[in-house]
């Protein structure tokens, strides 16, 4: 089989964000060291509910709950804020699709704690096309000579590269 370029469940929430983003990250560009208040692992950590001690490891994947129902497994991943909703939805049909690769249907579902609110994530055939899309994409976009272009989105603002890529302005 052809060699495919290996793609991570961080890949796929920044590509629902920025494909510029997703660029400078598989090319290892390091964002401003200076900048403290914008690191890419304290954004993460902001935005992903305070992960704790009952996370729990499948494969390489780790996520914050798993349960039961109705005799399926359940896989929950906790977040602060629903604002980033395809992102993290798409992230976690990631990891959907790559147990089932493994061997083990589950569900999964997104907590918004602080918003009272939870969705459901299920793994489909059509659902899986457009993550294998997506994938697709993201390889074409790894292979790109030059990054896409800035464009300014909400983002932007708390973007590890955001000196980076709007440093003139
Ligand atoms: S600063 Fe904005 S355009 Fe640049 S990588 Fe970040 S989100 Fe994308």
């Amino acid at each position: 089989m052809d060699y495919q370029m290996p793609i991570t469940g961080t890949d796929i929430w920044y590509y629902y964000i920025c494909k510029r983003e997703v660029w400078l990250m598989k090319h290892q560009i390091a964002p401003d060291q200076e900048d403290e208040s914008l690191d890419i692992g304290r954004f993460i950590s902001e935005t992903y509910y305070q992960r704790n001690k009952k996370e729990i490891s499948i494969g390489n994947i780790v996520v914050d709950r798993v349960r039961q129902e109705d005799g399926q497994l359940v896989i929950g991943e906790v977040k602060k804020s629903s604002r980033y909703m395809k992102s993290a939805k798409m992230q976690l049909l990631y990891y959907l699709d790559t147990l089932r690769q493994m061997g083990i249907e589950a569900k999964g579902e997104l907590l918004f704690p602080e918003e009272r609110k939870k969705e459901t994530v299920e793994w489909t055939e059509e659902a899986k096309q457009e993550l294998k899309r997506a994938m697709e994409d993201i390889r074409r976009i790894a292979r790109m000579p030059v990054p896409p272009a800035s464009e300014k989105i909400h983002f932007c603002g708390k973007c590890a590269y955001r000196e980076y890529c709007w440093a003139e302005e």
